[in-house]
């Protein structure tokens, strides 16, 4: 199969044919560019992610959750910014052309496309080590994009869904036993809250996904913002997927285990009312832990107002 096979392969898995010349994507692949028609009055967001085997998933992962994580990833990141996705871009690096890994990674990634109405527009395709990078791009209405930096005094914070059901899915695989399904399914397809970063939109003063544990990522926030917080982490909904685990257990990984896509954004808090009606909307909790003050610095608390300090504050690739 040559190169320009696999591409046209992947292409007709992943969007239906007739999908780009509906999209905006004026000239789409096969050219050496792709043309893309931004709509008058709106902001493109645009964002990259790279899952390297080995770093970002275990060789045993299959090719069809491979597939949906990495535009996923990538898609939760549009979502924290308040954008809806519109195009990405593919670039694939394989160790060999192996068709039918190569369809179900296609179809993987495909079925999380096609009903958002996002377009493969280009890519990639190189030989080697097993790597996937994705650019997404994503519009938003001038003005209305959700940044880091604007938290503020008083203001309430804000964690939807559920954490740590994807490390600890992990920590279960990687000592050789099966994970809940549930915790499967957040490690291995995780929804990118898209809807919820709409809906921010005009309410949220700042909000990051959470892709390296909560206080990682939350530490992005009031640094960006350049405020503190004070967190009760026992307020995180706990779960099913969690349950047996001690409770010191599960607050390290809900508070540091990564992969989470969740979105933690900051509300003004005479707004607090207002995040019922987005719950409903979203289906899914939206759970206030937490506080901004004028310190600079994330205390985590416990229940009964213990501090509690996680073990490492997440992940970084050069630590
Ligand atoms: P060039 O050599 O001019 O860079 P390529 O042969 O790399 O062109 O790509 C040809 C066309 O196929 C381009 O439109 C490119 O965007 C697209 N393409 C290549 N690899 C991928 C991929 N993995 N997914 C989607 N489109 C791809
Ligand atoms: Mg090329």
């Amino acid at each position: 199969m040559s190169e320009f096979d696999l591409i046209r392969r992947l292409h007709r898995r992943i969007n239906a044919i007739d999908e780009s010349s509906s999209s905006g994507c004026v000239v789409g692949i096969g050219d050496d560019a792709a043309v893309l028609d931004i709509p008058r009055n709106r902001q493109l967001v645009v964002t990259s992610d790279t899952l390297v085997e080995g770093v970002h998933f275990l060789k045993s992962t299959d090719a069809r959750s491979l597939g949906h994580k990495a535009l996923a990833v990538n898609l939760s990141d549009l979502a924290s910014m308040g954008a809806r996705p519109a195009w990405f871009f593919l670039a694939l690096t394989l160790p060999a052309a192996d068709l039918e890994w190569l369809d179900l990674f296609a179809a993987g990634m495909g079925d999380l496309a096609r009903p958002l109405d996002v377009v493969l527009a280009g890519g990639d395709t190189t030989s080697g080590p097993l790597s996937i990078t994705i650019t997404a791009l994503g519009l938003v209405e001038p003005g209305t994009a959700l940044t880091r930096d604007g938290a503020g005094n008083g203001d309430l914070v804000v964690v939807s869904g559920w954490l740590g059901h994807a490390s600890h899915a992990l920590e279960t695989i990687l000592a050789g036993g099966t994970p809940q399904p549930a915790g499967r399914a957040a490690l291995e397809c995780p929804e990118p809250r898209l809807k919820l970063g709409r809906q921010l939109r005009g309410l949220a003063t700042s909000c990051i996904d959470i892709s390296d544990g909560l206080v990682a990522d939350l530490g992005h926030i009031l640094r960006a913002s350049s405020v503190g917080a004070k967190i009760d982490i026992d307020l995180l909904p706990g779960s099913a997927g969690l349950a047996g685990l001690t409770d010191a257990q599960r607050r390290q990984l809900q508070t540091a285990g990564g992969d989470d896509y969740e979105l933690c954004f900051t509300i003004p808090m005479n707004r607090q009312s207002e995040l019922d009606g987005i719950s409903k909307e979203c289906a899914c909790p939206l759970t206030v832990i937490g506080k901004i003050n004028t310190s600079d610095e994330l205390v985590c608390t416990t229940a009964d107002g213990t501090v509690f300090v996680p073990k490492e504050g997440g992940y970084d690739h050069f630590l």
